[in-house]
């Protein structure tokens, strides 16, 4: 599941392939681009902010793209068999050393580099850019006191690049619920430092490791455990929804190691 480390991870890949390089062909199989053709640009950069991502063109152009639950971006060597099926390109980059494949993309569009701020500039402070900006990202939670802990850390205004699993990995590291009003969060800045430092430690793998352990099977205390026994204290581990921007996400947590109200019955 994409959060904000695996677009980070994402970007410096396509990066490392493709700036410098021209598009020597661009085919986007959704209808608004369909007669776009970027063929002849070259890559200048890749930016990650938040969950979105941004290719930018010397001609101006920035294509953005948002992972949401099943983005990816694939890069294979010109002729190699893709791993993925067409119904689901939405975008293919060719470059004479890499092909750039856009995968289920539930957004992808075109616009001018000058206006990327239209589409990200409601994002709060993002732990993974180079204006990660911590107080800014508390001040923002601290504006919406009684937004469940687990709902404002999926809030892209609020703080940007966390997503499910880290939203229930933090509560459990921090001790409180995910149901806990951000205004009872106690050390809210000790929340927001933890939560930018799981986000940096898995930039480079995308493995969204929790607990340190790179293990198969070991690397999360709560995401996806339910009724396994908590790692800390044996406790079955529960799931219950949560909202998310209209749709109800599932959450995890340990009932005896974290404290705070529990989901509305
Ligand atoms: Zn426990």
């Amino acid at each position: 599941m994409p959060e904000g480390d695996t677009v980070f991870l994402a970007a410096t890949r396509l990066r490392a392939a493709l700036v410098g390089q021209r598009l020597l062909e661009t085919d986007f199989r959704v209808p608004r681009l369909a007669t776009t053709n970027l063929a002849g640009q070259s890559v200048t950069e890749v930016v990650p902010r938040g969950k979105h991502l941004f290719l930018r063109t010397d001609g101006g152009w920035s294509l953005h793209t948002h992972f949401r639950m099943q983005g990816e971006w694939h890069l294979y060597r010109p002729g190699q068999r893709w791993g993925a099926k067409a119904h689901e390109v939405r975008v293919v980059l060719r470059t004479a050393p890499w092909v750039a494949l856009g995968v289920r993309l539930p957004v992808c569009e075109l616009l001018p580099t000058g206006e990327e701020a239209r589409v990200v500039g409601h994002l709060g402070p993002d732990p993974l850019g180079p204006d990660w900006d911590p107080d800014e990202a508390v001040r923002r939670l601290r504006g919406a006191p009684d937004l469940a802990i687990g709902e404002a850390v999926l809030d892209q205004r609020l703080i940007a690049g966390a997503g499910n699993v880290y939203k229930s990995e933090i509560c459990f590291l921090r001790g409180i619920t995910p149901w806990t009003p951000t205004g009872e969060v106690p050390d809210l800045e000790g929340f927001v430092a933890l939560l930018a430092r799981l986000l940096r430690a898995n930039r480079a793998t995308g493995n969204q490791i929790t607990t340190g352990d790179p293990r198969p099977g070991r690397g999360r205390w709560v995401m996806e455990r339910t009724g396994r026994p908590c790692r800390r204290c044996g406790t079955p581990i529960r799931m219950a929804r949560q909202p998310s921007y209209g749709t109800d996400r599932p959450t995890y947590w340990c009932p005896s190691c974290q404290r705070g109200q529990g989901p509305p019955s």
